[in-house]
């Protein structure tokens, strides 16, 4: 008997597993069909100077709606996408369309603003990469110094391929910044190697940074980190105003978060924040 209910619940473990498997592979030729059936979008998320609370950037954030399956969050495709390459075209498409958004907002009069892409690690191994933003900076005949892109310190560490790419990416005036900056177990030595213009503090130490004294020091050293070294420093998740004043009395650069807005769709960022008459 204690075999049969051994067995049973082998067999209960089995379906659950073949369940998630071919929710898996469900996913990934879905994900797969998604830049040709327009499922993804870009919504974008202000970025604004602590100093005088003007917007200086937008980030552009990856959306999936699928009909059958719904709203897909990044954090559930994203690693997907990682590991099944499909990274390279969706990593491709986001250049792409964050390209022609720069090119449309400056053709409407938007003047002085940045858009910031998120590359992933499995990007930076593409020795293509250089090649693919250059050819879309020039198709769609925007200014370089308009794009940022964003790269954990997990992709820091390849060195080999990496130093190449960020200063090609330097030298087309294209900036760079360090996501979830503190959280990549990495070793700070890449600061002085690559060429970096900005440092995202993780939004893990800003949640608690005005009532956390270890999240406090941590963030304020990030800070004198950045500055120290000719860097802009830019918080992220910041939700509330306490937040906003410690970061401000710490002499941090900038913020983002849901205190000055969510992600929002290109039309929507444009009619609550942009100069734009149409
Ligand atoms: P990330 O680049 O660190 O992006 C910040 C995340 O924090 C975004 O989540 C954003 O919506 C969220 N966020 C913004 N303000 C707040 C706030 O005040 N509080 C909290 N709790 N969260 C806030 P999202 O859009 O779900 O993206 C998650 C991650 O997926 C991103 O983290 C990034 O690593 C990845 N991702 C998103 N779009 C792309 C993309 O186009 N390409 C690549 N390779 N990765 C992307
Ligand atoms: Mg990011
Ligand atoms: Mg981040
Ligand atoms: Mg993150």
């Amino acid at each position: 008997r204690v075999k049969e209910k051994g067995k049973a619940h082998f067999q209960f473990y089995r379906s659950e597993m073949n369940s998630i498997i071919n929710n898996v592979v469900e996913l990934e030729t879905f994900l797969r069909k998604a830049i040709d059936k327009n499922e993804l979008t870009l919504y974008y998320q202000p970025q604004i100077d602590l100093k005088t609370m003007k917007i200086t950037s937008y980030e552009a954030l990856l959306r999936w709606n699928n009909h059958e399956l719904g709203f897909i969050s990044p954090a559930d495709f994203i690693p997907l996408a990682e590991d099944t390459g499909l990274i390279i075209p969706i990593g491709t498409w986001v250049i792409e369309t964050a390209c022609k958004q720069i090119k449309d907002w400056s053709d409407k009069g938007e003047k002085d603003f940045k858009v910031a892409i998120n590359i992933s690690p499995k990007q930076f191994q593409q020795h293509s990469l250089l090649t693919i933003i250059q050819k879309a900076i020039e198709k769609h005949r925007i200014h370089p110094k308009c794009l940022e892109i964003e790269i954990t310190e997990g992709a820091m560490q390849d060195t080999k391929d990496t130093s190449p790419i960020l200063s090609g990416l330097k030298d087309l005036g294209v900036s760079i910044s360090v996501d979830d900056f503190g959280t990549g177990y990495s070793s700070l030595s890449y600061l002085k190697k690559f060429p970096i213009d900005v440092l995202k503090i993780d939004k893990s130490f800003v949640k608690d940074v005005h009532v956390n004294e270890k999240d406090a020091a941590i963030t304020t050293t990030i800070i004198h980190l950045g500055r120290s070294l000719g860097m802009e420093v830019i918080a992220e998740g910041v939700e509330n105003d306490e937040q906003a004043q410690f970061l401000l009395n710490a002499n941090c650069h900038k913020a983002q978060g849901f205190l000055y807005s969510k992600p929002l769709p290109a039309d929507e960022i444009e009619k609550n924040f942009m100069n734009i008459n149409e």
